[in-house]
């Protein structure tokens, strides 16, 4: 349902974003890649992409801390694209430390990379989007725009702030055939979660199945990780017809975390 579409999805070169950016091109969309690493393994995630799903796929290097950068991308997107019709904020990254020994350095990137790279890509890719009356607007929220957890102040703060945007803009656009919705997944089985596992374990005594259930996944009632896939369903599914009339959601895929 998304061919002849254009999707960019921020930070997919790993994890749910990369999850996310494989499941819209399933649906025919071109992609637009951001994110950092080896440019090799990019490169090969592109063609990838592209040949698997008879799709344009594009990389763009931006620092999503830099509105300028990021203004540079959206406009050569839309240069060679014409509109972003999907724009998924994803990028974003976490520093765990109580609040007075909360590094300033660590608070000033999170806001900027989880919270305000959402402001400046919406703020940039919108007149295109609305020029064609057609758009999805979906930021990769947490659980952590919900509720909170101790030393997390930086997060949980992004988080809750993507919350209000995803409320402010829907209203904005409500009659514009534009929908603006954030998800807030729980633990997810990304590599990142997946490669601390064996060193907690032997720091802990305790078997791997054992961190899972009773480190990672203590305020997770399934005691299971939500999957990558299973995200990027939702992501997919937001972006159908039969989800024109969500917008301005919070959308939990949290395994019944947020319901205690
Ligand atoms: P990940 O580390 O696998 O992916 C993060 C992506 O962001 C990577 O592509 C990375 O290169 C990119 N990135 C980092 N800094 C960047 C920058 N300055 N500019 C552009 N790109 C940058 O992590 P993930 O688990 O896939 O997380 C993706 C999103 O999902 C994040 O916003 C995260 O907060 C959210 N999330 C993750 C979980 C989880 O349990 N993994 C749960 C809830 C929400």
């Amino acid at each position: 349902h998304l061919t002849g579409k254009t999707a960019l999805v921020t930070g997919s070169t790993s994890g749910i974003g990369l999850g996310i950016a494989k499941a819209l091109a399933g649906a025919g969309a071109n992609i637009v890649l951001n994110g950092f690493g080896d440019a090799g393994e990019i490169e090969a995630i592109r063609a990838a992409l592209a040949s698997e799903n008879g799709v344009e796929a594009r990389y763009f290097g931006a620092d999503m801390t830099k509105p300028d950068e990021i203004a540079a991308m959206v406009g050569g997107v839309e240069k060679e694209f014409g509109a972003i019709d999907v724009l998924v904020n994803n990028a974003g990254v976490q520093h765990v430390a109580p609040i007075d020994e909360f590094p300033i350095d660590k608070w000033n990137l999170i806001i900027a990379l989880n919270l305000s790279a959402a402001f400046h890509a919406i703020r940039v890719a919108l007149p295109a989007m609305r020029k064609k009356g057609w758009g999805r607007i979906i930021s990769t929220a947490s659980a952590h725009a919900l509720v909170a957890s101790p030393y997390k102040v930086a997060y949980v703060a992004a988080k809750h702030g993507i919350a209000g945007i995803t409320k402010t803009v829907a209203l904005e656009v409500a009659q514009q055939g534009i929908t603006v919705n954030a998800i807030c997944p729980g633990y997810v089985w990304t590599p990142l979660v997946e490669k601390q596992i064996p060193d907690t374990a032997k720091a802990r005594g305790i078997s791997e199945e054992e961190v899972k259930k009773n480190v990672l996944l203590a305020a997770q009632p399934t005691k299971e990780f939500v999957t990558v896939e299973e995200v990027a369903g939702l992501a997919l599914f937001l972006t159908t017809d039969a989800a024109k009339n969500i917008t301005g959601a919070l959308q939990s895929i949290d395994g019944g975390w947020t319901a205690e």
